[in-house]
């Protein structure tokens, strides 16, 4: 079917990809947005192959590869020997193995490149410093006079599209906090390698670090457990703050809590998942992204599924002979690919906070797998392409 015009909530990955993918099949898009800009929020994301093909589908891709870094490998170390135990090769692999790049960037860059075509697109318009509040659709009715027939909620973990949606997820306090540090690359030592992604796995804790060509440094997140402060996406940790996070490093290398103290101040998250339920109203009300599904970053999935959504809740429009069926069709195959992510992050964080004798195992096993092997259980999950 075709819609004339649609509304968006939110200017995210999820809204911006979702306007992009409705235009690209001729349909209209009007997007609303709280900020007054797209200021430089966030940090590093992994846009894994999954992700670029349809960045690529949407015409951005090529503006992305001129400036993200495409990494080697994904090394996973340990953090107490700094040894190497296992690696999912990329670059050149993952272009042949799942047929699209995997870059890492900062997501200000993404959003700006997303931005940037929407703006360019005459089917969409854009209103910043708009925030949407109250019930949809009669909210955006009342705002702009106009009755959408589909309003897309792609306005993060603290949805308000959500109270629109009866038995819609919920956030949920994940008990973990995620502390981003940066380290120029010119001052970075020899053992965070320049041109990977790196996982350095110790107990109860990890820690990512990837160089950002467009920031001149290295992207380095910390994930451990904490008290939540409170709502808020990020903010700037106090000295004494910062004694506390080293602390929970206390048994990794000297090398990396030296790193770790020497760096700027550390930003950081409370990390919220949203439960299971309701994506839709079953008439004219629909979430995606963060606002449907907000996971731990342990598969660095997050916005790859937002692009996902955008691009597949697109395709189901178009093919369904009603809207209450293209909603349906969407609810059922998203559902189940971002349960499978959850699984897949769940598994992960098992893996990379394992302490004790479950470590030691962890560090055999990994040992012993070669790069293909470890490759090829990522397949499903980086070769997904939407029909
Ligand atoms: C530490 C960390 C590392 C991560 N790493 C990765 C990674 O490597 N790869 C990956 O794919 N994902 C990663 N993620 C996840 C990713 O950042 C999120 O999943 C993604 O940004 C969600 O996009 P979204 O568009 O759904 O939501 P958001 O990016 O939160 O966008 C929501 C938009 O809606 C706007 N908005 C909110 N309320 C309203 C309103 N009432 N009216 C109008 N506008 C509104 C907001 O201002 C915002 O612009 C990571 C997350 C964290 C925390």
């Amino acid at each position: 079917m075709h819609l004339d015009r649609i509304a968006i909530v939110g200017a995210g990955m999820a809204g911006l990809a979702a306007a992009l993918s409705f235009s690209r099949l001729g349909m209209a898009c009007d997007i609303f947005e709280e900020a007054h800009d797209l200021v430089e929020v966030g940090a590093g994301l992994q846009m894994s192959p999954n992700a670029s093909a349809i960045l690529h589908e949407l015409g951005v891709l090529g503006d992305l590869e001129s400036i993200w870094t495409e990494p080697r490998e994904i090394g996973l170390v340990s953090a107490t020997s700094l040894k190497k135990l296992a690696f999912v090769p990329l670059g050149e692999f993952a272009r042949k193995r799942w047929n699209s790049p995997y870059g890492v960037l900062h997501r200000a860059t993404l959003q700006r490149v997303l931005l940037a075509a929407v703006e360019r697109n005459p089917l969409c318009t854009i209103r910043l410093g708009t925030p949407i509040r109250g019930n949809l659709p009669h909210s955006l009715r009342d705002l702009t006079g106009i009755s959408y027939p589909l309003v897309i909620g792609a306005d993060g973990v603290w949805s308000n599209a959500r109270s629109s949606v009866p038995d819609a997820p919920q956030p949920d306090f994940s008990r973990n906090i995620a502390w981003r540090f940066t380290i120029p690359l010119s001052e970075a030592p020899g053992w965070l390698e320049p041109d990977c992604v790196t996982a350095f796995m110790g107990p109860s804790t990890h820690l990512v670090a990837y160089p950002l060509k467009e920031t001149g440094a290295f992207n380095i997140v910390a994930i451990a457990s904490g008290i939540s402060p409170s709502a808020t996406w990020e903010a700037q940790a106090s000295e004494s703050q910062r004694g506390m996070l080293i602390k929970q490093f206390s048994g990794w290398h000297p090398e990396i809590i030296a790193l770790l103290s020497r760096s700027d101040r550390p930003t950081f998250w409370p990390l919220h998942e949203v439960t299971s339920g309701r994506w839709h109203n079953g008439r004219d009300v629909v979430l995606i992204g963060d606002a449907a599904h907000a996971m731990m970053p342990f598969s660095a999935q997050g916005a790859a599924m937002a692009i996902e959504d955008g691009f597949v809740l697109a395709n189901e429009v178009k093919k369904a002979g009603s809207l209450p069926a293209a909603l349906a069709s969407f609810e059922h195959q998203r559902t189940s690919r971002a349960s499978k992510v959850k699984a897949r992050g769940s598994f992960n964080r098992f893996a990379y906070h394992a302490r004790g004798p479950f470590r030691i195992g962890r560090d055999i096993v990994l040992s012993l797998r070669p790069p293909q092997s470890l490759a090829a259980d990522l397949d499903w999950l980086y070769g997904y392409r939407v029909s």
